[in-house]
């Protein structure tokens, strides 16, 4: 019998590419998503994809009983990988309780879940803004972490701490958490994407809209950062990239590969791209209008981050591989095929 993955917030625009990945691998997978952020269609888009209609269950994680009850209902998962969470960094200074109680109770409810059923294995979404605006660059795993500037980083941090404790006290217990730079684009398929509720709070779904005539125009967030055109610097990595990153972390941990049973990856691609290059890129891989502006720099950003991905690389085996115009063309064959345009 293959193995089984709980797939938390597999509706999601990671979660949706990573259990593609999974079902390509030969897992078993089951979803638990409240569909807070995304849609039930998802998983006929899932189904067109890989053939198999994963498991689906609608579960708030951050409810102890409904979380119990989901395991009791599947109490033969051999690993979880979790992604459900809140996400939205300016959402997350409105309405700090909201995040402090969604993003750390349902990891909570999960981890108690895992001592009921013996689940041993977790991947877990972490995020590069744990590394705040690091002094050196790229930042590899040693570079410290720093206070978080927003309730939802602050969420990401004392969750790795969670983990790690977690794993401290108990032997045989096996926790990876994966610290993503800037996922985009969207399944090569077009059937699955990144779909944002109202108006997009990341740059590529902003510029694929912008594309698309929804939004009249961009607003490219400073151009007077210390960087070569002055707009800030990040590190695009494909969400299929990302995906088999969590494949080969699953894998790590059903085979007892691990060095340490908390351990920790960049996942990025090693290279940063800044604001501009980002957007002219773009337009000369697409041929598209893409209507922009310089506003003022937003607030809480960075300057520019980017990875040292070399102990991914070398210790996950794992390589982030598609370019960054195959990635924004996906980008934007999703939106064209969201919209209905040719
Ligand atoms: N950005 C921008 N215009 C937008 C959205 C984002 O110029 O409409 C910039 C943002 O200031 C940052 C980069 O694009 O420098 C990536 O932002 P995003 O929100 O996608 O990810 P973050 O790195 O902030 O998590």
């Amino acid at each position: 019998m293959s193995k089984q993955v709980l797939v938390t917030g597999g509706t999601g625009y990671i979660g949706s590419h990573t259990v593609v990945e999974l079902q390509a691998a030969g897992f078993r997978v089951v979803i638990a998503d409240n569909l807070s952020n995304s849609n039930i269609e998802v998983l006929d888009a899932i189904q067109k994809i890989s053939g198999v209609r994963p498991d689906f269950e609608n579960v708030d994680l951050a409810d102890k009983l409904a979380t119990d009850s989901f395991f009791d209902k599947y109490p033969d998962i051999d690993a979880i990988i979790h992604f459900a969470a809140f996400k939205a960094v300016g959402e997350s200074v409105q309405k700090p309780l909201e995040y402090y109680h969604n993003n750390l109770n349902s990891l909570l409810n999960l981890l108690g879940n895992m001592l009921r059923y013996n689940i041993r294995n977790m991947v877990f979404s972490s995020s590069c803004t744990v590394y705040g605006q690091p002094d050196k660059l790229p930042v590899t795993e040693q570079t410290p972490r720093k206070p978080a500037e927003s309730p939802y980083g602050n969420t990401k941090a004392i969750c790795e701490d969670i983990l790690r404790d977690f794993c401290h006290a108990n032997a045989g217990f096996n926790c990876i958490a994966l610290r993503y730079f800037n996922p985009i684009g969207a399944h090569p398929s077009a059937l699955i994407g990144e779909l944002p509720l109202g108006v997009p709070n990341n740059l590529v779904p902003f510029i694929t809209q912008t594309a698309a005539g929804i939004r009249n125009e961009l607003s490219i967030f400073g151009d007077d950062y210390a960087t070569p055109d002055g707009t800030a610097i990040r590190d695009y990595i494909n969400v299929v990239d990302l995906s088999g990153a969590h494949v080969v972390a699953i894998n790590r941990l059903i085979q007892d590969k691990q060095k340490a049973n908390y351990e920790f990856f960049n996942v990025g691609t090693g290279t940063g791209l800044s604001v501009m290059q980002l957007v002219k890129s773009f337009i000369a891989v697409t041929g598209v209008q893409l209507p922009y502006k310089i506003a003022p720099r937003r607030a809480g950003d960075i300057e520019k981050i980017w990875a040292d991905t070399s102990f991914a690389n070398e210790e996950l085996g794992w390589k982030a591989s598609r370019a960054t115009e195959e990635t924004l063309l996906s980008a934007w064959n999703w939106e064209k095929s969201v919209r209905g345009i040719n």
